[in-house]
């Protein structure tokens, strides 16, 4: 039986971040200025193990997880990651997803399909390879993106979705492109509205194009209608284009919170439990894991977290809420 929070939700997902490592920098994640040459990432043995993570996750099942996302940092920098999901692939029911940035995609795809990977979610925020470079900043060409992305397809890998942040004076001219390239490819677009999550990517809330300004734009050049939801509580809206030709998703995290169908749960890489994307503070799972605690010790420990759950953070956003400490979203994974 899945346990409920305080507000009545139910533990339904759970996000594991399997470093807070990664091999870009995007602006509004992963900045320069803070993430430098000197930036003290977490020590390798601090890092859940596969086989840790394995338990947990069946743990996790058990009190009714339907869906794990592997993340990061960068999940495709952790060495041999398909031996993980070759252990998670075949929990009883469970849909198993991932999401990168694709730069070691179009390497890897076909090892993560074998290992039991069904589908993928790909983050790319431009077509236009000097927005594109100066966002990752670290000038990473689009090209190997997009390789990367017709490598997942070529392996089998379906559905692809592709996640797009805009941020306002930076890509929204990229909106109307990448639609149109994604609605050819046949693969859902998404865009994600820009947030503040952590505290070192300066955020405001004039940098944040709307969810609907994005439906309008491309509205303008390619019809579109909304869809039902595909299941209650989903997170991105759906649209498709009224000729027929596909969907695309808005995911509206800043101006309309969807706080109140939350049901994610996040693992750092280091083990820590979270409850919500702007949480300040984690529970500590990797300690009863490495000290002997049972699977029922663990399960009852998860369950008691979750029970105390209040967050709704994107409802009761406020400029006192932005400035209390926040944990990066490359370390609590995305
Ligand atoms: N490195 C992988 C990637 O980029 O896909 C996985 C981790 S990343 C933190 C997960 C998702 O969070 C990405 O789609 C990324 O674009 C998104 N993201 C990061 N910072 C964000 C922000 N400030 N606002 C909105 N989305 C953000
Ligand atoms: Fe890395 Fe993903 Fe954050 Fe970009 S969004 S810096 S790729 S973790
Ligand atoms: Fe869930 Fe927290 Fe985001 Fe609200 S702000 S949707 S509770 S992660």
């Amino acid at each position: 039986m899945s346990p409920q929070d305080r507000l009545g939700r139910p533990l339904r997902d759970l996000r594991i971040s399997v470093t807070d490592r990664c091999n870009f920098r995007c602006v509004y994640c992963m900045p320069k200025e803070v993430f430098g040459k000197d930036f003290q990432f977490l020590d390798r043995k601090a890092l859940l193990s596969f086989e840790e993570i394995e338990r947990v996750a069946r743990i996790f099942h058990r009190l009714g997880i339907e869906k794990v996302r592997l993340t990061g940092g960068e999940p495709l920098v952790r060495r041999n990651l398909e031996l993980l999901i070759e252990k998670l692939a075949p929990i009883d029911g469970l849909d198993l997803t991932l999401t990168t940035n694709g730069a070691l995609l179009a390497a890897k795809a076909k090892r993560l399909r074998e290992a039991g990977l069904r589908r993928i979610t790909v983050s790319l925020d431009s077509l236009d390879d000097a927005v594109f470079r100066a966002m990752n900043d670290v000038d990473f060409p689009v090209r190997r993106v997009v390789e990367g992305i017709d490598a997942a397809a070529a392996a089998g890998l379906a559905p692809i979705k592709v996640n797009m942040v805009v941020k306002r004076g930076l890509n929204e001219h990229s909106i109307v492109p990448m639609a149109r390239f994604f609605r050819d490819r046949g693969h859902i677009l998404r865009f994600i509205e820009y947030m503040d999550v952590g505290h070192s990517n300066g955020w405001r809330m004039d940098d944040v194009v709307s969810a609907t300004e994005v439906v309008e734009r491309i509205d303008r050049e390619l019809p579109l209608e909304p869809v039902d939801p595909n299941y209650p509580g989903e997170v991105a809206k759906r649209w498709r284009y009224r000729d027929g030709s596909g969907e695309i998703g808005v995911i509206a995290s800043v101006t309309q919170a969807f706080c109140r169908t939350c049901t994610r749960a996040r693992l750092s890489a280091e083990g820590q439990l979270y409850t919500c994307l702007f949480a300040s503070s984690g529970h500590d799972l990797r300690a009863p894991v490495r000290s002997g605690a049972s699977d029922n010790d663990i399960a009852a420990f998860i369950e008691r977290v979750w029970r105390g759950r209040s967050d709704r953070y994107s409802e009761i956003r406020s400029e006192h809420t932005q400035s209390r400490g926040k944990i990066e979203m490359s370390y609590i994974g995305g």
